[in-house]
């Protein structure tokens, strides 16, 4: 009895593998091509190849720098311009990985941020952190008196 089932079994279990080999034969006696490299050179295959004179659709557009991109020309004059790569808490000039600049405008940067210290046109030294919540004692934008002069 057992002999049985197992064979019924066995044969359930090939008897799909045997109907792949009959469709596989079946295919391969439709298919003309001799050889892949004759596939390959078909209309058939070549039709839906990708067209090479295109532009790669996936390819990333070029980063570029603000500076670059807008042609901005860094000068240690120009100290509003350069108070924007400089943290208001410590006085020192942001990585590239924060301001997104580009290896040369970064060293253009530095060097001209250097030279605005040297000249005072931007203070070298910070407000430590702890006097960072002082009290503002007057507004210099609202005078209590009017000017004398
Ligand atoms: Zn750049």
């Amino acid at each position: 009895m057992f002999a049985i089932i197992r064979a019924v079994h066995k044969w359930r279990q090939l008897s799909p593998n045997v109907h792949h080999a009959k469709k596989l034969v079946a295919f391969e006696s439709s298919v003309s091509f001799k050889s892949d490299i004759d596939w390959k050179q078909s209309e058939e295959y070549t039709k839906d190849l990708p067209d090479p004179s295109l532009a790669n659709p996936y390819r990333k557009a070029k980063q570029i720098c603000i500076l670059c991109k807008y042609g901005i020309e860094v000068d240690y004059k120009n100290v509003q311009l350069l108070s924007q790569f400089v943290s208001p808490y410590t006085g020192r000039l942001y990585d590239k990985h924060i301001t997104g600049l580009c290896e040369t405008q970064q060293k253009v940067v530095e060097r001209e941020h250097r030279k605005a210290i040297r000249y005072h046109l931007i203070p070298a030294v910070y407000r430590d952190v702890k006097y960072h919540k002082n009290p503002r004692l007057f507004d210099p934008t609202r005078p209590q008196r009017p000017n004398p002069y």
